[in-house]
């Protein structure tokens, strides 16, 4: 569901005050296909991107080319700054969160990255360092035939609210205040939890496939990694991950640079 037809958070906790523990900041990303520049959160725009760091390139065998040879330049998925998307999924020092991926079908991708998916980088900077900007990237040489990963450049409006997790991860006896609430507070369909988008922060929308309780735990310390960014299926910017579904970035708070990529 969208958020459209979604009431205040304070009455959704009148509805349902059980709630309120497990409300998580997010913010939803909307896209607007537009000419964002360097400077600017987009979705597939230009990233502000040190002269002198090397662009990356992905050299894991695709659907495309067995090889993987020559390596493939990666494109940019998004690009978000911290003055336009605040929140808690920050850390310390950094102001501009940068993502990629090859725009190729990977059946044997990376450890922590779901096969079949796009291979993912990401880039923590902080945007004041960033003196010489790279103002022509490497294009990729192979993109994946069905175009699912070729993203038209977007502006974003970022809208901020608190996410709440589907029913799986409410403890059982909660499940079913969780249905009626919904019901009371939109009955043509839920509002509260599985917002569908692009999304930074927030609860993961589990589909019934997933395990109880899954966690994605850091490879170096072993904390449950939180979920920070939500790639979704947009027929505006030109994606289709999983099927029509969603892309997610899990980041552990500690190890910045660890991550685990989902797609269902
Ligand atoms: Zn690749
Ligand atoms: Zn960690």
């Amino acid at each position: 569901m969208s958020s459209e037809n979604r009431p205040p958070v304070s009455e959704i906790l009148n509805v349902m005050p059980e709630l309120a523990p497990y409300g998580k900041q997010a913010a939803m990303l909307y896209p607007v296909p537009g000419a964002p520049g360097v400077q600017d959160s987009s979705i597939g725009g230009p990233l502000l991107w040190p002269i002198e760091d090397t662009w990356p390139t992905c050299l894991v065998p695709d659907e495309e080319d067995e090889s993987g040879f020559p390596p493939n330049a990666m494109v940019p998925v998004a690009q978000i700054f911290a003055r336009d998307v605040p929140g808690p999924w920050w850390p310390a020092g950094f102001d501009l969160l940068q993502i990629l991926w090859c725009p190729t079908n990977h059946w044997d991708p990376p450890r922590g990255q779901a096969g079949g998916s796009p291979v993912i980088e990401l880039r923590w900077r902080r945007a004041a360092d960033v003196r010489d900007v790279l103002t022509t990237p490497p294009q990729p040489d192979r993109y994946d035939s069905d175009d699912c990963y070729t993203l038209t450049p977007c502006t974003i409006t970022a809208e901020p609210l608190v996410d709440f997790p589907f029913f799986d991860e409410l403890p059982k006896e909660l499940q079913p205040r969780l249905a009626e609430a919904s019901k009371q507070i939109h009955p043509g369909g839920d509002v509260i939890t599985c917002l569908a988008g692009w999304k930074v922060g927030g609860w993961p929308t589990w589909q019934a496939t997933y395990p109880h309780s899954y966690l994605v735990p850091c490879t170096v310390c072993g904390t449950a990694m939180p979920l920070v960014f939500t790639v979704a299926s947009d027929d505006r910017v030109g994606t289709n991950v999983g099927r029509f579904g969603e892309l997610r970035l899990f980041i552990c708070p500690d190890h910045h640079q660890t991550f685990q990529a989902d797609v269902y």
